[in-house]
């Protein structure tokens, strides 16, 4: 196994483009180095991200909240910034791993890893939030709704990184929020199911309403048909037969290890009711 140690950014693709077989970016490592450990990864390169200051840290841009894909998550736990722009984002990871853990598991890392589980995509989701993807001479936003293409698969080109995450400030303004991650126990417990949720009501109406799920299908993903039936809707309007046929033809849940996939599927039934309050 080779390992490299980029000095800058453009160090980086330089040394990204030079390699010819299969490679990977080690970010915090908490996803790597368990492949690595385990001989899953073997002969392959490794490009070292982690001392990379161009790509940590928080701030706000042009009405965008802009998380460095190397921030890690207890720098997002920690933000002063996404206290006081996005709330809710930053309390629903708290339930992210462990302390030991959030110091140095990454945003980007968590994306790219690709995991139908990873916890933060789901809320990225229901906030339309973009990816800054960054090559040598290329810069291109995407939402990450565009992201996955099938389980660990992604958009990503080879010489290609994830640099940022970019929400928008307000995304979060007038909506009731609502994220639960379930789990085999309330911490340091990778989730069997999370969802992630906002609506706004207005007279009674459910005027706009954003549904993300994570470990019900190959990558986690919105629930735009259960949206578009839901929408003008009030709570008495709802006809729950309709709104699991909507469901049905978003979600394949899928039994593993940690569950089956009767027990996901009814679980994201009863959340999506709880979130309702039906
Ligand atoms: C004990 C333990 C508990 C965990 N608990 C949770 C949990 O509760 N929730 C959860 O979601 N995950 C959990 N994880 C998984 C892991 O911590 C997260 O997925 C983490 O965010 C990965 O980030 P990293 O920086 O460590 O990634 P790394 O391991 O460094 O990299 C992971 C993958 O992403 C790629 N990559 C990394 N950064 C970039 C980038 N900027 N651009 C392009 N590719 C990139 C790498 O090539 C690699 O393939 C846990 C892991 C462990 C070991």
């Amino acid at each position: 196994m080779k390992f490299y140690k980029p000095k800058s950014l453009l160090e980086l693709f330089e040394t990204s483009e030079k390699i010819e077989g299969k490679k990977y970016f080690l970010a915090g490592g908490t996803d790597i180095n368990v492949q690595i450990k385990n001989g899953i990864i073997k002969d392959e390169s490794i490009i070292f991200l982690n001392h990379l200051t161009e790509l940590k840290g928080v701030l706000q841009s042009d009405n965008h909240i802009i998380i460095g894909a190397l921030a890690s998550f207890r720098g997002i736990i920690e933000s002063k910034l996404l206290k006081n722009k996005l709330p809710f984002f930053q309390n629903s990871l708290q339930e992210f791993a462990s302390p030991l853990i959030q110091t140095t598991a990454t945003i980007g890392g968590n994306i790219a890893n690709g995991s139908p589980t990873a916890d933060v995509v789901p809320l990225l989701l229901v906030l339309n939030a973009k990816l800054k993807l960054f090559s040598k001479s290329k810069l291109r936003e995407v939402p990450i709704s565009e992201f996955y293409l099938g389980y660990k698969k992604f958009i990503l080109k080879r010489n290609e990184i994830i640099g940022a995450v970019l929400i928008p400030e307000n995304a979060e303004t007038g909506y009731e929020t609502f994220y639960k991650k379930i789990g085999s126990r309330k911490a340091l417990t990778i989730a069997k199911l999370a969802i992630a949720g906002l609506k706004r009501i207005s007279n009674n109406k459910i005027e706009d309403i954003k549904l993300a799920v994570g470990s019900l299908n190959e990558y986690p993903r919105r629930l735009y048909k259960v949206e578009e039936y839901l929408k003008n809707k009030t709570v008495d309007e709802i006809d729950f037969f309709e709104l699991e046929s909507q469901l049905k033809k978003e979600i394949t849940p899928i039994t593993d290890l940690r569950s089956d996939k009767e027990y996901r599927y009814q679980v994201c039934v009863n959340l999506i009711r709880t979130f309702l309050n039906h």
